[in-house]
């Protein structure tokens, strides 16, 4: 996605760009260098922006999920490893009428389908379809996410990332709520979330444009995230490449 101020951002993204023309003023002003003295009038654009970690397409470290993984310090976007970011990628269709969470059996089944046994290091993205609605107040509130379960299965093939084109990874919140109100049990709030606290991954929130890809396997990706300092997640450019 490109990240833009957009009905399907929870929290605003607020970019102010600064023209040549104000470029012009800004740059010089404290070396008493005037508008004129640029080419044109014009220096040089730039843009300050305020967006969130998890605005745009991006990736979810360890840290996100709780202060622990695996009994030790969660990992922070920075600390990800480059290797887990660049592989073999796999393209699991979900595209369904059920508009419940992905689970277990529909992945093997899909697999089974096509052929495919996922190996260590492959990098599996999940196409709901749910990047249509990207622009829309339903981008919040249709989609499926993935169960705990599936999560699992995947992780424990070897995968360390795991990317949805949906809003979030679990189901939506209004479904979970709904499932809390009904059980008052702390397993049903973001639980494929929390299941990163017992095993490392990450996973890839808001993709977009699986559809363009043309095979499900057989084909490299790329999705290395930006460093910020400290943070638990940082914007990524996902790139299937394909020779
Ligand atoms: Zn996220």
């Amino acid at each position: 996605l490109t990240i833009e101020p957009s009905a399907s951002e929870p929290e605003p993204v607020e970019i102010e760009y600064i023209s040549h023309e104000q470029g012009a003023e800004i740059l010089g002003a404290d070396k008493n260098l005037k508008k004129e003295d640029f080419p044109d009038g014009m220096a040089l654009s730039h843009e300050r922006i305020k967006i969130t970690s998890h605005s745009g397409t991006h990736l979810d470290a360890p840290s996100h999920y709780g202060p622990v993984c695996e009994g030790t310090t969660a990992k922070t976007i920075e600390e990800v490893p480059l290797e887990w970011c660049y592989g073999d990628g796999l393209i699991i269709d979900a595209k369904s009428n059920d508009d419940g969470p992905v689970t277990k059996q529909e992945i093997i089944n899909y697999l089974n389908t096509v052929g495919y046994k996922i190996k260590p290091g492959d990098i599996v993205l999940i196409n709901t379809g749910a990047d249509q609605l990207w622009g829309t107040n339903e981008y919040f509130t249709d989609f499926r996410g993935v169960t705990k379960e599936a999560t699992d299965w995947i992780v424990k093939q070897g995968v360390k990332i795991i990317g949805i084109d949906s809003f979030g990874f679990d189901p939506p919140f209004h479904k979970m709520l709904d499932e809390f109100e009904q059980t008052n049990s702390t397993e049903v709030l973001w639980p494929a979330h929390v299941y990163g606290r017992q095993k490392e991954y990450c996973q890839i929130e808001r993709l977009c444009n699986l559809d363009n890809i043309p095979t499900p396997f057989g084909f490299k990706l790329s999705c290395f995230p930006i460093k910020v300092k400290d943070c638990g997640a940082g914007w990524t450019r996902v790139v299937a490449i394909l020779e």
